[in-house]
């Protein structure tokens, strides 16, 4: 029988992205699976019903699409109850959230599922075309700026007109990972005055090459190149107390604060402190895009605009979410490219290898496997 891919409505709160898109339906078709989505489940994400049945989907209610699904596919996981259908020891390759949630990971395992969590993807080259962290991180990155610029009440390119000269604005990127690096080439495009700051030492030619100046610790030591996996790490305090002196001076003179922090596993390191934003211009904004991860600004709070010391701090809980249509057309190819990489005609249906399968999977056989999830408790 032929293998079956069921796709669902994405049921978290502010989700509007989808994880199959007609594009994959068709190639998913093309490789021999039959592919199921939930009725709906693109809307969101501009896409119709109509769209997915052009592309030779089936589309049903939740329980009709899972009924003996082989492979779930997922932005979100969803919770197991949805997912009672499917077949004994089905994939669900989404994201999980796993350090976070450890609750579903481990109701995933009870269930005898086997969760292929998309954010432990091995940031190595063959695996680029798969990682959702960059397709997603990319857009939010753009977002992020686009939505900064919007809750300015001034504008971002130097502009000489009859009436005055308009300073271009200040904007500071924090965090120069897939989202910085969009941030800073976005901030540039309308014409702001860019310049970034990050931890590893090889983000600094980056953040010259599109035209921005860095902003670096220079008396303690840094990560050294791209850091393991291209991740950083927790600072040392004597690197944190440089970093704070280092933007306290810089900050004091921008206008647009983008910051993008994240360290694997812990929660997002703490950049920007009220007295930094006291020491700002009123009318300044600063977008945390780390606000969901714990927050990278003292104060901020997801999807809310909060002003301080007259300054605005905005942040989305899902900013990737915001950009749904590209959002899911880049998500669903990295699941798409995912599952094609490993595909064995003979069986008609993905095979995983020990580098790819043993990074992604969460639980197998009722148990959680992960090492990065066992070896730490
Ligand atoms: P991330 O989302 O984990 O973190 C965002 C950025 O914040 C990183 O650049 C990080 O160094 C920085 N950061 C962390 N703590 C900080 C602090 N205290 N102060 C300032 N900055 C801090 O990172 P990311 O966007 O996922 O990318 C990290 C790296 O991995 C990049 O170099 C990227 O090119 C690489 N990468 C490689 C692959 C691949 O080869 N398959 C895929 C994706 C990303």
């Amino acid at each position: 029988m032929a293998l079956r891919i069921a796709v669902l409505s994405e049921r978290a709160a502010g989700e509007n992205r989808v994880a199959l898109s007609p594009e994959t339906a068709k190639k998913f078709a093309a490789l021999g699976a039959v592919v199921a989505v939930e009725q709906g489940a693109g809307l969101r994400a501009a896409v119709t019903d109509e769209a997915y049945r052009e592309a030779g989907a089936e589309v049903g209610s939740a329980a009709a699409v899972i009924k003996d699904a082989d492979i779930v596919l997922g932005v979100q996981a969803p919770d197991v109850a949805l997912l009672a259908g499917a077949k004994p020891g089905a994939w669900v390759a989404a994201t999980f959230d796993p350090f976070r949630d450890r609750e579903r990971v481990e109701a995933y395992a009870k269930a005898g599922l086997e969760a292929l969590s998309m954010e432990f993807m091995p940031r190595i080259t063959r695996a680029q075309s798969m990682d959702v962290l960059s397709s997603q991180s990319n857009l939010a990155g753009y977002k992020a700026v686009l939505t900064a610029a919007n809750t300015y009440g001034r504008a971002f390119p130097m502009m000489m007109t009859a009436a005055g000269t308009v300073q271009a604005a200040r904007v500071f990127v924090m965090g120069v990972g897939v989202a910085g690096l969009q941030a800073i080439a976005t901030a540039k495009r309308l014409g702001a005055q860019v310049s970034a700051t990050d931890v590893r030492s090889a983000t600094k030619e980056q953040i010259q090459s599109l035209g921005a100046k860095p902003i670096f610790v220079e008396n303690v030591a840094g990560i050294e190149g791209e850091g393991a996996g291209g991740y950083a790490t927790e600072m040392s305090e004597e690197y944190q107390k440089a970093q704070a002196e280092l933007v306290s001076g810089h900050i004091a003179k921008q206008d647009i604060v983008i910051t993008t922090a994240l360290i694997p596993g812990k929660p997002a390191p703490r950049l920007v402190s009220d007295a930094q934003i006291a020491s700002m211009k009123p009318g300044s904004v600063i977008f945390d895009l780390a606000v969901a991860q714990g927050g990278n600004v003292e104060g901020s709070k997801p999807d809310e605009a909060v002003v301080k010391h007259g300054v605005t701090i905005v942040g989305y809980s899902n900013t990737a979410g915001h950009l749904a249509a590209d959002a899911s057309a880049l998500f669903a190819r990295n699941l798409y490219n995912f599952l094609s990489a490993f595909w064995d005609k003979e069986a008609g249906k993905p095979v995983l290898d020990t580098e790819i399968g043993d990074a992604v999977r969460l639980t197998q056989g009722g148990n959680v496997v992960n090492e990065r999830l066992t070896v730490d408790g």
